[in-house]
């Protein structure tokens, strides 16, 4: 038995893939609350038919996050299912990261995705159940040179995919990640020239970057029912890089 309503909640709705994970799932006959930091961004993508409603949040704070969720099912009514999307990357040696630096990434990378979890998870619970997904990343598996907070973060959103997947099973919640690899979004587009970025593309054994089209493809089959018996899984959308460590 799943949820008797169906409505989605993607945070970070405006960015590069969370804009095309709002427009898979409207596609798809859902209503999408669309919950951002950049009140422009999603408010673009409500005008433009791929979200029903958008709430400018900041999903670093608690506070916000349970009023954003209380609007979001007041507006649509309780939602079955969540995509923590929101995330930032900072690029800076760690011997010169700052405090303020790794606070922020990891308060939104990781904070962000548990406080969204247990507003939203409270709400699913009492309504039937429902389906979360975490965009990790393959930071969340690899290092990646003067990423520090951001792996951290990553490594941080595997473990809190699975432990929520362990104890949300009993409220008939499903718990998965996804870990992209490189896709060119806003996010990724000031770093095509670091070096970084030229190794993994040479070691990924289908040579290109990927699209945001295909993480909503894989997001909204995790969502769905027909990944009924997945939860706690980690699926790696990557064109296949984390498959060959070099
Ligand atoms: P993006 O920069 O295009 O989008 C991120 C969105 O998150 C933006 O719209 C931004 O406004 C929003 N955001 C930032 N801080 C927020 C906050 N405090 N509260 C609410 N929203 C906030 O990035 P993207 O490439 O679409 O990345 C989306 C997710 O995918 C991130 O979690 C990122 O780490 C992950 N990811 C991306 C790639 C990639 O190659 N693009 C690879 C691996 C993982």
């Amino acid at each position: 038995m799943g949820p008797k309503s169906k409505s989605a909640i993607v945070t970070g709705a405006g960015g590069g893939i969370g804009a095309a994970i709002c427009r898979r799932l409207t596609g798809d006959g859902l209503p999408v609350a669309a919950w951002d930091f950049d009140g422009q961004s999603i408010e673009r993508l409500k005008a433009g038919g791929a979200a029903a409603a958008a709430f400018r949040v900041d999903v670093s704070d608690p506070d916000l996050v349970e009023r954003a969720c209380a609007e979001t099912v007041a507006a649509l009514g309780p939602p079955s299912m969540l995509v923590n999307c929101a995330g930032i990357l900072e690029v800076v040696d760690p011997l010169e990261l700052s405090p303020e630096s790794w606070r922020r990434v990891m308060g939104i990378n990781l904070d962000g995705a548990l406080y969204c979890t247990q507003a939203v998870a409270r709400v699913m619970a009492s309504y039937g159940g429902g389906s979360i997904v975490n965009i990790a990343s393959i930071a969340s598996l690899d290092a990646y040179p003067n990423r520090t907070a951001y792996v951290a973060s990553k490594h941080g959103l595997l473990g809190l995919t699975r432990s929520t997947a362990l104890d949300l099973a009993r409220h008939q919640i499903r718990v998965n990640a996804v870990a992209p690899g490189v896709i060119l979004t806003p996010l990724t587009e000031s770093f095509k020239e670091d070096p970084a970025y030229a190794r993994l593309l040479a070691g990924n054994p289908l040579r290109r970057w990927g699209r945001p089209e295909e993480m909503a493809d894989a997001v909204a089959f995790l969502l769905s029912e027909r990944a009924s018996y997945i939860t706690g899984a980690l699926l790696p959308v990557d064109g296949g890089s984390s498959a060959v460590r070099e």
